[in-house]
C-alpha cells in the first residue's frame, strides 16, 4: 500500500463496475484513490449479449481499470472485511480509509484478466454458432436480450427462453412484457412461463431438459440468464451487518452515506433507495458521491452537502441490432424508435464517453 501522496485523504472505492469505476475516475486527483476489484476491467453489463453473438464488439466494452485511472492504486482482489479504519482484501491486504464507497452491485465470476474474458465471449460465440437448437434459462433483461441478440444475427437456430415468472422483463410494466414476447415471437422464438429447469440436472450436451411442468425440451446448448446476485452478503461479517436489508441492500441516508457511518458511502444497485435499478442511475450516484467527498475533503461541512433526489426512472431493452422495447414514466414503447436509442452501439460510445475514452 502507498503512502498517502501530501497527506491528501485515503478514498477507497470498493467494486470496479459502472457506479464504482466512475466514481473512482472523478476522485482520482484529489484523494490517494484506490479502487478494488477482483477484476482488472470494468466490464460494461449491458454490452456483454452482443459480445457473445460478436467477438470483437467485445474489446471496446472490457475497459481496463488503467485506462481511466492513471493517478490511482488498483487492487485486483476481493474486498472480504471493512473495519472502522481499513479494508481487508482475500490476497491479505489492509488498506486504510478515510472515506469508503461500497460499489459492489452485482456478483459475477468473471476472469480477472481482460484477455481471458474475451476468449470466454469467443467461446460463447462458437458455441452459440455450432448448435442448431438453444436453450435460454430466464426472462428478465439477460435473457430477452439474448435471445433477441441470437434471433437476430442467427435467425436459423431454434431458441426457447424458459422463464419462471408470468410474464417476461417483470422488473418493468406489463405493457413491455407483452411487447417483448410479440417480437420474440414474430422470431420465431419459443417462450414458455411459469416453469423453471431444475439447475442441477443440467448436463451440456445431453440435448434433452425437462422443465417443471414435464414439458421436455431439445437443445443442443443452454445459457443461463437468471439474475446475478448481490454482492452483499460479504458485507454480514463486517461493520455493516446492521445496514444490509433483508433483500442485502444497504440502507443509505439522504447524501447516500451508509446509515450511522459518517465515513462510508454507497452507491449503484447496492443501495436501498426506492428506485429503478439502473446503470444510468447508478452513474447518477457516483457523481453525486464524488462531488460531496471532494466537499469533504476540502473541509466542506455537512450543511454543504449535496442530498440524492431520485428522479423517474425509465429502461430500455434491446431487441437485437434495431429494436428495443422501451418504459417511459407515462409510456411504454417499442420498435426502431427506441431501437436507435439503443440497440445500435448498445450506449458503448455513450458510456466509454463517460469514462473519458474514444468511442
Ligand atoms: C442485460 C442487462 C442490460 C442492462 N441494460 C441497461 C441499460 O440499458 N441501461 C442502464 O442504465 N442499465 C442497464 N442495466 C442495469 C445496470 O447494468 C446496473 O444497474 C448496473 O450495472 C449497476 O451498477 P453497479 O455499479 O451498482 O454494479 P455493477 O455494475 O454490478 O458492479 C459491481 C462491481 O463490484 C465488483 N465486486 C463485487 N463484489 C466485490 C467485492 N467483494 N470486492 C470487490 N469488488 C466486488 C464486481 O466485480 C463489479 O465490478 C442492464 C443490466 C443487464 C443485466
Amino acid at each position: 500500500m502507498e503512502e498517502a501522496a501530501n497527506n491528501t485523504k485515503n478514498v477507497v472505492v470498493i467494486g470496479g463496475g459502472v457506479a464504482g469505476s466512475l466514481l473512482a475516475k472523478s476522485l482520482q486527483f484529489d484523494s490517494n484513490l484506490v479502487l478494488i476489484d477482483p477484476k482488472e476491467y470494468y466490464d460494461i453489463p449491458w454490452t456483454d449479449l452482443r459480445s457473445m453473438v460478436e467477438p470483437t464488439f467485445a474489446e471496446k466494452t472490457l475497459i481496463k481499470h488503467s485506462e481511466y485511472l492513471s493517478n490511482g492504486t488498483i487492487i485486483n482482489s476481493r474486498a472480504i472485511d471493512i473495519t472502522a479504519t481499513e479494508v481487508l482484501t482475500e490476497e491479505g491486504r489492509a488498506v486504510p480509509y478515510d472515506f469508503l464507497v461500497v460499489a459492489t452491485g452485482h456478483d459475477e465470476a468473471l476472469p480477472q484478466s481482460k484477455t481471458d474474458r474475451l476468449e470466454q465471449f469467443k467461446k460463447d460465440y462458437e458455441k452459440i454458432k455450432s448448435s442448431n437448437s438453444i436453450l435460454i434459462i430466464g426472462g428478465g433483461p439477460t435473457g430477452v436480450e439474448l435471445a433477441g441478440e441470437i434471433a437476430t444475427d442467427f435467425p436459423d437456430k431454434k431458441i426457447t427462453l424458459v422463464h419462471k415468472g408470468q410474464r417476461l422483463l417483470e422488473f418493468i410494466g406489463p405493457k413491455a412484457s407483452t411487447k417483448a414476447m410479440k417480437w420474440l415471437k414474430s422470431k420465431k422464438v419459443d417462450v414458455l412461463l411459469e416453469q423453471t429447469v431444475d439447475l442441477d440436472s443440467v448436463s451440456e450436451g445431453s440435448g434433452e431438459f425437462k422443465t417443471s411442468t414435464g414439458t421436455t425440451i431439445s437443445a443442443d446448448c443452454h445459457f443461463v440468464a437468471v439474475g446475478k446476485p448481490l454482492s452483499s452478503g460479504w458485507l454480514r461479517e463486517t461493520i455493516l451487518k446492521d445496514c444490509v436489508d433483508q433483500r442485502g441492500r444497504l440502507k443509505v441516508d439522504d447524501k447516500l452515506r451508509v446509515i450511522g457511518h459518517d465515513k462510508i458511502f454507497a452507491v449503484g444497485d447496492i443501495t436501498d433507495v426506492k428506485e429503478m435499478k439502473q446503470g444510468y442511475i447508478a452513474q447518477g450516484h457516483a457523481t453525486l458521491v464524488a462531488k460531496n467527498i471532494n466537499l469533504l475533503l476540502k473541509g466542506e461541512k455537512e450543511s454543504g452537502l449535496s442530498p440524492y433526489k431520485p428522479g423517474s426512472a425509465f429502461a430500455i431493452v434491446s431487441l437485437g441490432r434495431k429494436s428495443a422495447v422501451a418504459q417511459f414514466p407515462f409510456m411504454t414503447i417499442s420498435g426502431r424508435l427506441p431501437g436507435m436509442i439503443k440497440s445500435k452501439d448498445l450506449f458503448l460510445g455513450k458510456t466509454r464517453k463517460v469514462m473519458g475514452l474514444d468511442s
